[in-house]
């Protein structure tokens, strides 16, 4: 039977060709396809600006460093997240504040009080759920907002944030093998970002300590061959998830995930109740069908442990929906057969355990 995983990338022909014609030409890096895929990025979101990294976590680190953050400081992010949001205020000395999520939504609790003053707000759009910006910003008005928006690449935004992280890895919404980018209306955040990703230079002149984070041509070239299929990739994500979300209604031991009409779905993030999610985990393995979990809440692996002192129980909610979830596939490759296979082998293995 086909192997189902939990996300893939689909390359065509075209972005085939596209990667192969910058082989073939004068530019492999810092050519004119960089700026033609920025330009892409930024119309396409509907912000001003948009600078390519080496990955998603490095446009985060650049982020980061363009809101000033630096020892002394301290950002609030989310529990619910994968390590790479928080990795990236401590690469710039700063120190990671986590608050729980509101599990109606699944992203930062939008009613999160803060005890010390925070220069930086770091919510993150969980499975591609839309962020309520405003909410946000009344948390700390003075602070600078940015989303982590890797499972979040779309263009139905009506608000944004100071400064917008994307992750182009395979699993996203569009891939350029490793890669990502940052997003901003700002010009100073902008130039920054700029100076930061290639060596802090400026003009020719290093005035800052800055880092080799570009991207190359090679990457660009297949990321705006993707762009071209990025509504067609987002239109069937969200067919593939309302298809889920149908058939797995009423099914006993399962919570559904949370709808919203502008849901981008990067993942399709299930919640299996009464302890059975690692046995249907393990079943649906032996059914060629192989899930995932995201994500055990950030502060409670080792290194946060050890180094903030954070306890098993500090973030019930996270904890709680860690315990339950698991990543179902999703992705736009997938067949209408697929989704019913999956939803039919849960529905097979929940009507085993009712009957024994
Ligand atoms: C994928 C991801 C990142 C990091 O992206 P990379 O491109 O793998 O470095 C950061 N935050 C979240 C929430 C992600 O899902």
């Amino acid at each position: 039977m086909k192997k189902l995983s939990y996300g893939r990338q689909w390359i065509n022909d075209d972005d085939i060709a596209e990667v192969v014609r910058i082989l073939r030409g004068d530019w492999l890096t810092m050519g004119p396809t960089v700026e033609a895929f920025e330009k892409k990025l930024a119309e396409y979101v509907g912000m001003k600006h948009a600078i390519t990294f080496s990955s998603g976590t490095s446009a985060l680190h650049g982020a980061m460093n363009a809101a000033g953050l630096q020892e002394g400081d301290y950002a609030l992010t989310t529990a619910l997240t994968f390590a790479a949001t928080s990795n990236s205020i401590i690469y710039t000395g700063a120190t990671p504040i986590f608050a729980d999520i509101d599990p109606k939504t699944l992203c930062l609790n939008t009613k999160t009080r803060i005890t010390k003053p925070v220069r930086a707000i770091v919510p993150v759009s969980f499975a591609g759920y839309p962020l309520d910006i405003k909410a946000y910003r009344a948390i700390a008005p003075e602070a600078i907002l940015i989303e982590d928006a890797s499972h979040a690449l779309g263009h139905d935004r009506k608000e944004f944030a100071d400064m917008m992280t994307l992750s182009f890895h395979p699993v996203k919404h569009i891939t350029t093998g490793e890669g990502g980018a940052v997003l901003t209306n700002n010009d100073e955040y902008a130039e920054r970002l700029l100076r930061f990703r290639n060596h802090g230079m400026y003009q020719k002149e290093m005035i800052e300590l800055g880092y080799n984070y570009r991207l190359s041509e090679i990457h660009c070239a297949l990321g705006l061959s993707q762009m071209n299929r990025l509504d067609e990739f987002i239109a069937r994500r969200r067919e593939l998830a309302a298809m889920y979300q149908k058939q797995l209604s009423g099914v006993e031991n399962v919570i559904l995930p949370p709808e919203h009409e502008n849901h981008l779905w990067h993942i399709y993030a299930l919640q299996v109740t009464n302890n059975l999610r690692d046995e249907l985990s393990e079943y649906l393995r032996e059914h060629d069908i192989n899930p995932t979990t995201h994500y055990k809440p950030v502060p409670l692996h080792k290194y946060y442990r050890e180094h903030y002192g954070y306890h098993d129980g500090d973030f019930p909610e996270a904890e709680k929906y860690y315990e339950q979830e698991i990543s179902l596939p999703l992705y736009p490759m997938m067949k209408d057969e697929d989704v019913k296979r999956v939803a039919e082998t849960i529905k097979e293995f929940m009507r085993r355990k009712n009957n024994s």
